[in-house]
């Protein structure tokens, strides 16, 4: 089957890396005056020679992106059903070899944290799983969906990659996007990162968003985890991966989302600093080469900075998230995949984008087009 690994397998991440650093003013000059952006922009807008056009950039961005989407910003909130997993991630808080209390909520634990939602005002839910194939499988996945799909306008899924028969069912059942981040696309490293379980297979977690694609979900999310790798180059090989999934399956929505590594139990320290000002940058990165992409801040950045992210090429927040199993209504001091950042309530997120003067969206309107 042709995959993005064909495409993949044609780059080195030195090379890549090289091209990066060695771009100059005069290639983000000619990227920014551009009508249309390629991917050769797009690594001359998350060079450090763009660093110098910031400001240029953001007015840019910002444009764009009021153009396409609106003064909008989506709001969802992640909900934990599990902290069971079989992997070891250096990097994550519900790693195998972390001795912390393991929890699966129930089907009336769901419900109890749907009711907690609910009364914050979110119709936007992000399930979340560790990966456990014993308990947190495809069944349990379906049950759960079955159950809250009255709830929600908007149900999006970040479990365990699945097969595309998995996905299927997932989007018959009412979901509406899966989110996969390739974590680092440094092929050579990975295996430093993933030691154990089936998160070490590089490739089939490469090839998960084309089985996505292949199930007709209507949108797929993509990321890096930044801070383990050169944040630029494995931004580069995020927009390639999205450059190819969106000429391959054209029916589908493509997101960004932007974690940066965050302190949380056991867990190693990033390998590479990224500051505010980078993050800056490859946000309107993104914006200036690609105004389709939904692109997306969690409360694991800090409030000023998400507070000055609004107008500048954002469309979707999280807010007010537990990163836990039951975090909302069930147990509220159980272990969290990551701390977060940004504590400021549902109802106060959206005070300050509306002070921003933009709209904070709860539902999904697009669902409702759709049919
Ligand atoms: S990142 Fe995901 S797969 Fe890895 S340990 Fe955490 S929950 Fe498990």
């Amino acid at each position: 089957m042709h995959t993005f690994k064909t495409i993949f397998d044609q780059y080195n991440w030195d090379a890549v890396q090289a091209r990066i650093e060695q771009c100059s003013e005069r290639d983000v000059e000619k990227a920014l005056h551009a009508s249309k952006r390629s991917l050769t922009d797009f690594i001359a807008l998350i060079s450090p020679a763009a660093r110098a056009y910031l400001e240029p950039m953001a007015e840019i961005s910002h444009r764009r992106t009021k153009q396409r989407f609106g003064k909008t910003i989506q709001l969802y909130a992640p909900m934990y059903l599990s902290n069971e997993c079989q992997n070891i991630c250096t990097y994550c808080g519900f790693s195998l070899d972390n001795k912390i209390k393991r929890k699966t909520l129930s089907d009336k634990e769901i419900m109890q944290e749907v009711a907690a939602l609910k009364a914050m005002g979110f119709d936007h839910v992000l399930l979340v799983t560790g990966e456990a194939n014993y308990t947190v499988n495809i069944l349990y996945f379906l049950n759960a969906i079955e159950q809250i799909k009255t709830q929600f306008a908007h149900i999006s899924v970040e479990v365990q990659p699945l097969t595309t028969e998995e996905y299927i069912l997932l989007h018959q059942a009412g979901v509406h996007s899966v989110l996969v981040y390739q974590e680092t696309y440094h092929r050579e490293v990975y295996k430093t990162y993933h030691p154990k379980g089936k998160k070490s297979n590089f490739d089939f977690r490469l090839d998960t968003p084309d089985r996505i694609g292949l199930s007709g979900m209507h949108k797929i999310g993509l990321g890096v985890l930044l801070g383990l790798e050169d944040w630029r180059t494995d931004s580069f090989f995020t927009a390639l991966h999205i450059d190819y999934l969106q000429k391959e399956y054209w029916q589908s929505k493509y997101s960004v989302s932007f974690p940066r590594l965050r302190p949380a139990e056991g867990i190693i320290e990033p390998n590479f600093i990224m500051e505010d000002r980078d993050l800056l940058q490859l946000i309107c990165a993104y914006r200036l080469w690609n105004e389709d992409l939904e692109l997306s801040i969690s409360t694991r950045e800090q409030a000023l900075f998400r507070d000055h992210i609004i107008p500048l090429g954002i469309t979707s927040m999280s807010a007010a998230s537990k990163t836990n199993p039951g975090g909302y209504a069930v147990d509220l001091q159980s272990l969290e995949q990551f701390e977060t950042s940004d504590e400021r309530t549902a109802s106060e997120m959206a005070a300050v984008i509306t002070r921003a003067g933009y709209e904070p969206v709860w539902k999904d309107w697009d669902k409702a087009y759709r049919h």
